[in-house]
């Protein structure tokens, strides 16, 4: 079914879109996106993402041509136009089409090009993996240093993707020169050690992720203690128990490590009553 999706204030069958092949996000990857999660037909965290969309921009020096309002508006006018009960909202919002190639930035003035679609995930809050958990290997993180930044240069995790496709696995983490796990290829990344919890500290090396800031809340209101260091893979094999989060997956066992059974090799409780708190407490705050 064709989908009905935003361009610069229009909503349009998606085959009568069109972006300007100057735009500077297909150039240049000069753009910053959000996916925000859609349960119930309604939002999850929306304030969150908004929120870290301005931090995306203002890194770039780049402005908004829409307001957090009308993207809230936006949001919902596209949930409601396609539909959509569980899926995903993607939003891209890029430094436009200045009309030609160039390394510098255009003029400020230059209105940026928002565009937005919907994804229909009728599993999103049973996902069939959450039940078996996710494989993961590990590859080195050849990201630029500005991962805090959720830009649409998204090449290298893509490239680590493919690794674990081809590896016949779920995902890949990242590992910094140390040979600490950074993050997922598109979600942070978790040990559990007893009561402890394990994730590496916010920085420019790792996305603020939205999911894992809520998490790391509801992990501390359930009297876990929560450790915010840098981990080793050595350290993650010998781990009770592991896991990812984002906004698509929540929060998402991790069973396996470069071939080696996490914990049970099944998902753990933490991860599974973490997933739960989140899936509860977010519902009744979606808008
Ligand atoms: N880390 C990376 C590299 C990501 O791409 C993402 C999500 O796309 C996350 C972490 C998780 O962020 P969030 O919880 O805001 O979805």
């Amino acid at each position: 079914m064709s989908r009905t999706v935003y361009v610069n204030g229009d909503y349009l069958p998606e085959a009568e879109a069109r972006v300007s092949i100057f735009d500077r996000g297909f150039l240049m990857a000069d753009g910053v996106y959000e996916v925000t999660s859609v349960l119930d037909g309604k939002l999850i965290d929306f304030k969150g993402h908004a929120k870290r969309l301005a931090r995306s921009l203002a890194e770039l020096e780049m402005t908004c041509p829409v307001s957090e309002a009308e993207l809230l508006a936006m949001h919902r006018e596209l949930v409601a136009r396609n539909g959509i009960e569980h899926g995903m909202i993607y939003l891209q919002v890029t430094r436009g089409n200045p009309g030609d190639r160039s390394f510098l930035f255009p003029d400020p003035s230059l209105p940026g090009t928002v565009v937005a679609f919907t994804q229909n995930v009728p599993n999103l809050a049973d996902a069939p993996a959450a039940k078996v958990g996710f494989k993961v290997i590990s590859i080195p993180d050849l990201r630029w240093s500005r991962v805090d930044i959720k830009t649409v240069q998204l090449l290298y995790p893509s490239m680590g993707k493919m690794a674990a496709k081809k590896a016949g696995v779920d995902d890949s983490w990242f590992l910094d020169e140390a040979g600490a796990v950074t993050e997922g290829t598109s979600n942070n990344a978790y040990i559990v050690k007893g009561n402890r919890i394990i994730t590496r500290q916010l920085g420019s090396d790792i996305l603020h992720g939205i999911t894992r800031a809520a998490v790391l809340r509801f992990a501390a209101e359930a009297q876990f203690e929560v450790e915010e260091r840098p981990f080793t893979i050595a350290e993650a094999q010998g781990a009770d128990e592991a896991f990812s989060t984002a906004a698509s997956i929540f929060v998402m066992p991790v069973v396996e490590l470069d071939g080696m059974a996490i914990g049970t090799g099944k998902p753990g409780p933490v991860a599974v009553r973490l997933r739960e708190i989140y899936l509860d407490e977010m519902r009744k705050a979606a808008i």
